[in-house]
């Protein structure tokens, strides 16, 4: 079986960063992806207006565009689903086990990121692609001209208010507390929108619809009125966990998070962890990035020692 130097496993920003890098590096590398596209969740952004030097590109040009950079360097690619790693220790050959096919080499990098939370109500699962959505910037355009409500209090749920409020005669914000945790500056934007009502101190009980979304019943968690509000859509923006599964007992983790520093070295000697999976500060496309060029650059280090 070819030992590769480096495998690499995801392929989102941190991933392909990590693949440029270690293309540049002439480390004989493959990056393991099950999806069939790569780009990770920047596939799912509408637009992203923070990665320097390209304002206001759409996040599937962005995530094509780091794909075509890595190819354009020789990047070898593999699809597969990573199900676990065997590893029997430091300056050992690490053995990747995919859903088709086995693969093995002498260091690794997981980037392999996260991935949207469940609200966990009655409704959500069956009206799902139905009504119930988790990507606004996705699905936003189905709902022209109709009520929605948006699920969380955070950046994301916010940022995607705002987006929804652009073609929806109204959004509600559901919150379970009586604040934002969303930035200052995005709450301002989201405050002075006409057509969006929050609805503060509430939870969703159930989306109901016999064959599509038709209202959203909530719970006052103060009062414990209860109300159900007609609408078409409901975006759920509760947060994200962590993909990785495939590696617990291998790393050590908090929270489904790997632990590593900004060397994104991890618990086991020659497996390094970047971008989203990792835990850290700020999970963006900038710092998923600066990951993979980090744990190219630590990958580097430890194979020359072994
Ligand atoms: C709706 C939305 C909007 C956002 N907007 C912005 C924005 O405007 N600006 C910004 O900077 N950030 C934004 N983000 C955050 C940004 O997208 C993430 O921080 C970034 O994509 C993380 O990159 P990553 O490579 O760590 O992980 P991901 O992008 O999650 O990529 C991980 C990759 O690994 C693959 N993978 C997972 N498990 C396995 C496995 N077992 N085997 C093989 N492959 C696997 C996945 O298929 C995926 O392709 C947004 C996120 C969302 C969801």
């Amino acid at each position: 079986m070819n030992v590769y130097d480096l495998i690499i496993i995801g392929s989102g920003p941190a991933g392909l960063a990590a693949a440029i890098y270690a293309q540049r590096a002439k480390l004989n590398t493959l990056v393991i992806e099950k999806a069939m596209v790569s780009g990770g969740q920047v596939l799912n952004t509408y637009e992203v207006d923070n990665y320097p030097g390209l304002p206001g590109i759409g996040g599937y040009d962005l995530g094509l565009k780091f794909r075509e950079h890595a190819d354009k360097l020789g990047a070898v690619f593999a699809e597969d689903d990573v199900v676990r790693v065997e590893d029997e220790g430091d300056g050992k050959v690490k053995r990747v086990i995919g859903q088709d096919h086995t693969y093995e080499a002498r260091a690794l990098i997981i980037a392999t990121g996260a991935h949207h939370r469940l609200l966990g109500v009655p409704g959500e699962e069956r009206l799902s692609g139905s009504g119930v959505s988790y990507c606004a910037t996705c699905d936003g355009a189905f709902f022209r001209n109709k009520v929605t409500a948006v699920i969380g209090g955070g950046d994301v749920a916010v940022e995607d208010a705002i987006f929804l409020a652009r073609m929806c005669s109204k959004v509600y914000v559901v919150h379970r507390r009586a604040e934002l945790r969303a930035a200052k500056s995005l709450q301002e934007k989201l405050f002075s929108l006409d057509n969006v009502e929050m609805v503060w101190d509430s939870v969703a009980e159930e989306i109901c619809g016999e064959n599509r979304v038709e209202s959203l019943k909530l719970s006052n968690v103060k009062t414990g009125e209860k109300r159900e509000i007609s609408l078409q859509g409901v975006f759920i923006a509760v947060g994200i966990t962590p993909e990785s599964q495939a590696f617990e007992g291998l790393v050590d983790m908090e929270g489904g998070y790997i632990k590593a520093g900004e060397d994104c070295l991890s618990s086991a000697p020659g497996i390094f962890a970047a971008g989203d999976v990792r835990q850290k500060q700020l999970r963006q496309i900038i710092t998923a990035a600066a990951d993979g060029a980090n744990a190219v650059t630590s990958a580097e280090r430890y194979l020359m020692k072994h």
